[in-house]
């Protein structure tokens, strides 16, 4: 058995899959306590304030950071701010919840200098074609807006050897079962 973690967080490169996996999660483990950040980003179809995000305005941000109430925050893709609210991170922790905080490299470097001993998982593409297949393909995004994700996707794919772990998101469920395994929490059956 590997040590149970507080803390795990996971990053990786853009369109990688990460929000496939950690909804994957949020939907079949219940035992895994899955932060909420708050972003300035609008909602997309289907998306829920305090489920998906805490949606806020760019002043209440600014306030929040103001406060001191971020365990990280940052600018993403040069367009809107998330974080990580402190309070709620803290509570579930204290609850004895196994915590995933699922958040791009910005951020999982700032929780690695306030929470050294936490659990860093990285989540890479099978191949970087596959990679781009996949940002191309959610079509959420302006052209312009997907160039910009490519870019930040190549520095990111160069972090790689600052996390303890590396899952390849080849398929998401297999993926999900790793990074649980990881948590120290028992896959289920399918
Ligand atoms: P999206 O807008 O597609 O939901 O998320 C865009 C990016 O923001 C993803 O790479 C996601 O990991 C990152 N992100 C979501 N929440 C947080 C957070 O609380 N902090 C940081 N640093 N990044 C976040």
């Amino acid at each position: 058995m590997s040590k149970k973690p507080g803390l795990t967080v996971l990053a990786g490169p853009t369109a990688v899959g990460k929000g496939t996996v950690s909804t994957y999660i949020r939907d079949n483990y219940p035992e895994v306590w899955l932060s909420v950040s708050a972003t300035t980003r609008a909602p997309r179809p289907g998306e829920q304030d305090g489920v998906h995000y805490f949606f806020k305005s760019k002043e209440e941000f600014e306030s929040l950071v103001a406060a001191g109430e971020f365990l990280e925050w940052a600018v993403v893709h040069g367009q809107n701010t998330y974080g990580t609210l402190k309070s709620t991170v803290n509570e579930a922790i204290a609850a004895g919840r196994s915590v995933l905080l699922e958040i791009d490299l910005q951020g999982a470097r700032q929780v690695k200098k306030a929470v050294p001993d936490a659990q860093f998982v990285f989540l890479a593409p099978p191949t970087w074609d596959e990679m781009v297949r996949r940002l191309v393909g959610r079509g959420t995004e302006t052209e312009q807006e997907q160039q910009q994700r490519l870019e930040t996707a190549k520095l990111e794919l160069a972090a790689e050897p600052e996390f303890n772990h590396t899952v390849i998101n080849d398929d998401v469920r297999r993926a999900a079962d790793e990074l649980v395994s990881l948590m120290g929490l028992t896959p289920h059956p399918h």
